[in-house]
């Protein structure tokens, strides 16, 4: 399974070689159990204005700024833009929801893979659409001695964010490492797209409701089931790919 898909990622993106030196990881949904929150918060804020996105939807939308995830449900149920301060509200009830439910759990196995990474002497980078100021507080109280603000791309860093390939072009320019030497690790189905639009071999883990299918149709070269079976399979993945 390891050896076809890096030979297939080989095949389809033109790249002679493969030798891994970084792995860029997403952050909602694969370091932190944090989308339930998001997808609640989602569903309970737009009603209050009339408008509806089930849950499944919201997990749809994951990485889109949260205007364009707006905009688009104001376009099916009033048939226009949301304006510039229907937006700001509505993002502003979201937020408020978000904030209110109980911290999001680190994902179980995401810890010991991001260990042994480190410990394989590979770069690690957060590639994130969020903007929380506390990011790197959290980041550090549950993944000590990973992150700094070097090896992270965040909303501050970016002009378009997830599906653009700009975040992961800009995780590459940070670890210092070309496309072919990098995986991009993701939950989202624009993460996913985003990734291999920069051309990044992208292993999807599927942390989620969402059926397989809808994050192999966006390109990823692998799907695992969690990050669990991510940490327990490192070093077999670590040897197809370093
Ligand atoms: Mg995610």
């Amino acid at each position: 399974m390891l050896l076809t898909a890096k030979e297939n990622y080989l095949k389809k993106t033109g790249a002679k070689s493969l030798h891994v030196k970084a792995l860029l990881f997403d952050m909602d949904g694969v370091l932190f159990n944090s989308m339930p929150n998001h997808a609640k918060s989602w569903c309970e804020s737009v009603k209050e204005f009339g408008l509806s996105i089930d849950r499944e939807e919201a997990y749809m939308n994951e990485g889109r700024t949260g205007a364009s995830t707006i905009n688009e449900l104001a376009m099916r149920t009033w048939h226009r833009e949301a304006t510039d301060e229907e937006i700001q509200k509505i993002y502003a009830k979201k937020s408020e929801i978000f904030n209110s439910c109980p911290l999001a759990e680190p994902m179980p196995g995401a810890l010991k893979l991001l260990n042994l990474v480190k410990e394989s002497g590979i770069k690690i980078v957060l590639v994130t659409g969020s903007g929380q100021k506390s990011l790197l507080d959290r980041l550090n109280k549950n993944f000590p001695g990973i992150f700094s603000p070097e090896n992270m791309v965040t909303a501050f860093d970016v002009k378009y964010g997830k599906p653009n390939p700009e975040p992961y072009l800009i995780g590459l320019k940070k670890a210092g490492v070309l496309f072919n030497e990098a995986i991009v690790v993701e939950n989202a189905p624009l993460g996913v797209r985003a990734g291999v639009a920069a051309q990044i071999f992208t292993i999807a883990v599927n942390t989620g409701p969402l059926k397989n299918e809808v994050l192999l149709q966006e390109g990823a070269n692998l799907l695992f089931p969690s990050m669990e079976y991510f940490a327990e399979n490192w070093f077999n993945i670590y040897e197809i790919f370093k």
